[in-house]
Order: C-alpha cells, then sequence, then structure tokens
C-alpha cells in the first residue's frame, strides 16, 4: 500500500546557514494504518494525537507554517542560557531577520516593489517563532535523553495550547531530584574530612550570584 491523498501548503523555513527559505510542506496518508504522515509525526484517523518519530530531527515544525532547523533552535536556546533576556525571543527575531535571514536587502528595502517575492509566505521570524521554536525542539530534546517518544493533542486552536500539557509534565519532572545534576558530588565542591575531634565533617561549596544563593554544585 502507498502513501497517498497528498495535502500541500506553503510554509517557511528558517535555517541557521542558508537563512529563511519559502517552502511547501506535504503530509500523506496510509489507507493501510489510516495514518497520517506530516513531517515530524503522524496521526491516527481516529485519534487527535501526534505521536513523534522520535530522536531530534534536523528540521522541525514548530507551527502548521513554521519550520525551524535544530541547529538554530539550538542557537537560540545557548543565546537565552547566556545572554539571559538580552538575548530573548523577541531581541533573537531582530537579530535573525536582519543578520541571518539573508534576504537580499534590495529586496529587503523594498517590499513593495518585490511583492511577489513575499506572496504567500511570512519571510519574517517572530517572536513567538522563536517561542515555539525554542520549546517544540527542547520537548524532542528531552524526550530523546529519556529514550521517550513526544506525543502532543492535534487539535488544539493554537501551538501554545497544544504544548502546555507537554511543558507541564516536563517541568513536573525537573521538580526535586529530577534535575540531571541533583546528586552532583565531586572532589572540587564535596568534602568530607575528620575534624581535631574526630567527627566526619562534610565541606560543601554553593555559589551565590544575582537572584539565589545555592547551587550546591560545581557543574
Ligand atoms: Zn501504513
Ligand atoms: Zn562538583
Amino acid at each position: 500500500m502507498t502513501l497517498t491523498d497528498p495535502l500541500t501548503h506553503k510554509a517557511t523555513l528558517y535555517t541557521l546557514q542558508s537563512g529563511v527559505l519559502p517552502v511547501y510542506m506535504s503530509s500523506l496518508y496510509c489507507h493501510s494504518c489510516n495514518r497520517r504522515y506530516y513531517h515530524n509525526y503522524y496521526v491516527h484517523k481516529q485519534s487527535s494525537l501526534r505521536t513523534y518519530y522520535g530522536g531530534v530531527p534536523n528540521v522541525i515544525q514548530g507551527a502548521q507554517y513554521f519550520f525551524i532547523e535544530s541547529a538554530l533552535s539550538g542557537l537560540f536556546a545557548n543565546g537565552m542560557v547566556f545572554g539571559w533576556d538580552r538575548l530573548s525571543a523577541s531581541n533573537w527575531a531582530r537579530i535573525y531577520n536582519c543578520a541571518l535571514s539573508e534576504i537580499d536587502p534590495h529586496i529587503a528595502n523594498n517590499k513593495l516593489a518585490f511583492a511577489s517575492v513575499y506572496e504567500g509566505w511570512n519571510l519574517e521570524l517572530r517572536n513567538v517563532d522563536v517561542t515555539n521554536g525554542f520549546f517544540l525542539y527542547s520537548l524532542l530534546l528531552e524526550k530523546s535523553e529519556r529514550g521517550g517518544i513526544l506525543l502532543l493533542p492535534h487539535d488544539e486552536p493554537s501551538q501554545r495550547d497544544r504544548l502546555k500539557p507537554a511543558l507541564a509534565e516536563r517541568k513536573k519532572a525537573m521538580e526535586g531530584i529530577g534535575q540531571e545534576h541533583w546528586a552532583h558530588a565531586c572532589d572540587l565542591c564535596f568534602v568530607i574530612f575528620e575534624d581535631a575531634d574526630g567527627n566526619i565533617m562534610k565541606l560543601q561549596s554553593a555559589h551565590c550570584d544575582g537572584d539565589t544563593i545555592g547551587h550546591r554544585c560545581s557543574s
């Protein structure tokens, strides 16, 4: 049985090295297993569930008309970690559109004259795209690390609503002892020694920054 009943629509792919690309997205249906196959997941005819294929794909569909390379989402994620609020989603959208989208300046500066280039395609990265891409990329990364498969509801009014339960589940899993380095102890940050009276003592480092005192961990 071959895949059939193609559904195709215009979409935009944001890449790290080739800039922004107008693309067509197609999904195909299988009458044998009654599933429609999309770029990153399939949906069974009688379910309202997106079952992702597993692993972290090179290109992630962050919303219906929006695709993003994992490498670009990785750059955004690192910017948010190391640049804090200065490299927020809205600032990343600005940086991408100004420096990485690679639309020829003579086209970008004369949108009216080159209207046909833009017709039907949104070629400007928006704040919400960065956020959608970042969250979905992070969820896929997390599932892949734990050897799981991401499941998301299919019929939701927005990507925000679709991601909500999976993000809440991930947050719950991080609470308490869920963090990767929760039980970390090494010779650099955790020392056990005997004091002059023969008592076993523990010396553990903590660091403080502008927000908190704690992080009893060297990694
Ligand atoms: Zn099939
Ligand atoms: Zn340590």
